[in-house]
């Protein structure tokens, strides 16, 4: 059984070229400032431990409840804030964080992310070619002569019509306005997208169209992709492999047959208990989680999950649990497993 978690190591994060993003005991906090100096009184732990690493051209997903650190990980990821706590990003082997301004420009063309709402992502004041087109042209990604029949070759790519370059987003579907999300991020031939709860706000026969779509995408340009969501089954249906988040934490992560087959976590097996089974004469054997998730501003000593656990013990009230590898690939963070 092999101890992966990287807290205590502090060497380089050695590159291997199978992985495009290695992420390795990142941490981002946000400080609460208060008092009459208004000084830093604690810190809302976001993102707090955070280790996995994704090959190219694979989906990764990423559940979890809502508030467990899900987003701020993408961002931190995509070095969306300005530092991070502690913890290595590499990205295609070069630490995101390390990066000089001409570096970072150059990779946002190659890290993208597509959000969850597609109605306040989008520009209401451009008509949609132009938000396609807006940052291919601001970084000279093709001759202006060729401009046109670029961003035409884009909308065609993600279903859009380049007749519709003169419309404005408000002239657009829930479904189509996402497909203009995708189709802006791709505009820029990243080689990695972070999307973002990119279907849930759309309705269920449209979210099957911008999955399949994505999926369609990622053959054709050997995308990576993290997939941050909170339903079950669409991350089924997208990942090749999936991390299970709680509070800041990963507390679970490998192939997708292991986790949705064998989760091995106490919070996996939970969340994972209420997936509705397609056949009316199966028994569900639904675990209900007791009490509500912690303020990540005072999280529980230990491991964070004890005070919901029902196997919790001892040791796990004082001690954190470190990241063991149990299977080939198959990651988890749990003092059941020491
Ligand atoms: Fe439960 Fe202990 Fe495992 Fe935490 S470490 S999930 S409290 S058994």
């Amino acid at each position: 059984m092999a101890t992966t978690n990287a807290p205590a190591t502090q060497d380089k994060l050695v590159y291997d070229p199978q992985y495009i993003l290695q992420v390795r005991d990142l941490k981002k906090y946000f400080p609460i400032k208060g008092g009459m100096m208004n000084r830093v009184v604690g810190n809302v732990k976001a993102v707090d431990g955070v280790t996995f690493n994704l090959k190219r051209g694979t989906t990764m997903g990423l559940v979890g409840e809502s508030g467990c650190g899900k987003t701020t990980t993408g961002r931190t990821i995509l070095r969306l804030y300005d530092t991070k706590t502690a913890g290595d990003v590499l990205f295609n082997g070069k630490e995101v964080y390390d990066l000089s301004h001409e570096e970072l420009r150059h990779m946002r063309t190659e890290m993208q992310i597509i959000f969850q709402d597609p109605f306040s992502s989008l520009s209401p004041r451009l008509p949609i070619g132009e938000i396609i087109g807006e940052a291919v042209r601001e970084h000279n990604l093709v001759p202006k002569a060729e401009f046109d029949d670029y961003v035409d070759e884009v909308m065609d790519q993600c279903g859009l019509q380049p007749f519709q370059k003169e419309r404005y987003p408000h002239e657009f579907s829930g479904g189509q306005r996402q497909r203009i999300c995708i189709a802006r991020a791709l505009a820029l031939n990243p080689e990695f997208v972070v999307c973002d709860e990119p279907v849930s706000a759309l309705d269920v026969s449209i979210q099957a169209q911008i999955i399949n779509l994505l999926n369609e995408l990622q053959e054709k340009r050997d995308l990576t992709y993290l997939f941050i969501s909170h339903d079950l089954s669409v991350v089924e249906h997208i990942s090749d492999t999936v991390g299970v988040m709680y509070l800041g934490n990963l507390v679970e992560y490998g192939a997708k047959r292991d986790i949705f087959n064998n989760p091995l976590h106490p919070y996996t097996e939970a969340l994972f208990s209420a997936i509705p089974i397609p056949d009316p004469d199966a028994k569900m054997n639904r675990i209900v989680l007791e009490g509500s998730i912690p303020s990540p501003a005072n999280p529980p000593e230990g491991c964070k999950f004890h005070t919901r656990c029902s196997k919790c013990m001892e040791i796990c009230k004082h001690e954190a649990p470190c990241q063991r590898e149990i299977e080939p690939g198959h990651f988890v963070v749990c003092h059941l497993y020491d």
